[in-house]
């Protein structure tokens, strides 16, 4: 049988991302292709810069999309970033802090990492002192890590690498748009995001902007122009080791230059260019301030049913609540109901946290009250089923209270 056209269910996905899309961002991806150096192409990538600039809280020239998810940004960072032999240190507190490690030792780094307990950060102090016994080239970090639902503090990690003259990189991807996140008062050198959580579209586009200090690294490690290197042309030992996540040629492509590298994924980048404009339109800090009313109304709907949260709650970011799955009930069971019956997909969790903690994301298009309170009665249904005696319209009646307390 031919396969059908593409109809895909109705689904709220108040999980940790990805979450449904805007429907905004979806009418900007059907929008017709044109030609890779049509003025209309090139003064879109051009707008699009603008808007991330605004989204990054930076006056960063170099601010642009990398073709590929969240993964190819922090992937085009630490490669174009990190020369072999380079020291890099990454706190890890979460899935992504191991992602990173990974990363960096296949740039050729010697990575040292601190530990702190899944739902804990570091004070700034234990990154000090790391950084003053490692001495690294960079300095790695996650913002928020969705896999465990706490955000590092970074506002003081930018003078501690000013005076240890170390690069300070930030992975942003789950945490921009609904947390406070702002790159040149931070002290950022290069910061990597993607779209699919508070940004509201579909993965796909990694948002990145660099510094000027990393752009003068970046440019230091060019061997070629363009990718045309010629038979027996020397190659230098640090030069970035990857073409498609070279950022000194990518920058020379969205740059004034316009050297081609590869095709810029045009839908993609409709679809970046209206999540920034979704997301200035309303105003970061009415959007933060959205998502963190939503959070907290989700946070209170889920101790209302009598469910503990998980993690530092001091820390938590405003976009995604932890909760520990009761005793006796069988996590992934509940979630498969709640897809089947509710059509509502929420997220389970990695490593330490597997089979132990849920997490429910309210971000982007669905940081929304009758999301959250549909997402809370049925949570409460299917618990119900399970056989947990809750108590009755817990969930909704605090969650409502919530939203009360903070009218
Ligand atoms: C969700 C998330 C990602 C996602 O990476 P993809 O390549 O888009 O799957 C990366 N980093 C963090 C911190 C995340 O929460």
């Amino acid at each position: 049988m031919p396969a059908g056209p593409i109809d895909p269910p109705a689904r709220l996905l108040m999980g940790p991302g990805p979450i449904t899309a805007y429907p905004r961002v979806l009418q900007a991806m059907s929008a017709q292709l044109v030609g890779q150096y049509d003025p209309f192409m090139t003064a879109t990538m051009a707008e699009t810069q603008a808007l991330y600039r605004d989204v990054f809280v930076t006056g960063n020239e170099a601010t642009l999309l990398v073709d590929g998810t969240s993964r190819a940004g922090i992937e085009a960072a630490l490669v174009s970033l990190i020369a072999p032999g380079d020291r890099v240190l990454v706190p890890r507190f979460g899935r992504f802090g191991h992602l990173l490690v990974e990363i960096a030792e296949r740039c050729g780094a010697e990575v040292h990492t601190i530990d702190v307990p899944w739902g804990q950060v570091f004070a700034p102090e234990q990154i000090e002192a790391a950084i003053r016994q490692v001495r690294p080239r960079v300095l790695a970090v996650v913002h928020g890590d969705t896999s465990t639902t706490v955000a590092q503090p970074l506002d003081e990690l930018g003078a501690i690498c000013r005076a240890y003259d170390v690069l300070f990189y930030c992975d942003t991807t789950a945490s921009l748009g609904g947390n406070e996140f702002r790159t040149d008062a931070w002290g950022l050198d290069a910061v990597t995001a993607g779209l699919q959580k508070c940004l509201g579209g579909p993965s796909g586009s990694a948002p990145i902007t660099l510094s000027e200090r990393a752009v003068a690294v970046i440019e230091s490690r060019k061997s070629i122009e363009a990718g045309i290197r010629g038979v027996g042309d020397p190659v230098r030992t640090d030069r970035i080791r990857s073409n498609y996540f070279d950022l000194g040629q990518i920058l020379d492509y969205w740059g004034p230059k316009r050297l081609n590298h590869h095709t810029e994924a045009t839908t993609m980048l409709y679809g970046a260019r209206e999540c920034a404009r979704i997301l200035l339109e309303e105003g970061i800090d009415a959007s933060i301030a959205r998502h963190r009313l939503h959070g907290d109304a989700m946070l209170a709907g889920v101790q209302g049913l009598g469910l503990a949260p998980f993690g530092d709650l001091a820390h938590r970011m405003t976009n995604v609540v932890g909760v520990a799955i009761p005793e006796g009930i069988e996590g992934d069971a509940v979630r498969a109901e709640l897809l089947a019956d509710y059509g509502i997909e929420i997220g389970t969790s990695f490593g330490p946290l597997h089979g132990k903690v849920w997490r429910i994301g309210t971000m982007g298009y669905n940081a929304r009250r009758d999301a959250v309170l549909v997402t809370l009665a049925a949570l409460e249904a299917v618990l119900r089923r399970h056989g947990l005696r809750l108590p009755t319209g817990g969930g909704t009646e605090a969650a409502i209270d919530s939203y009360g307390a903070a009218a």
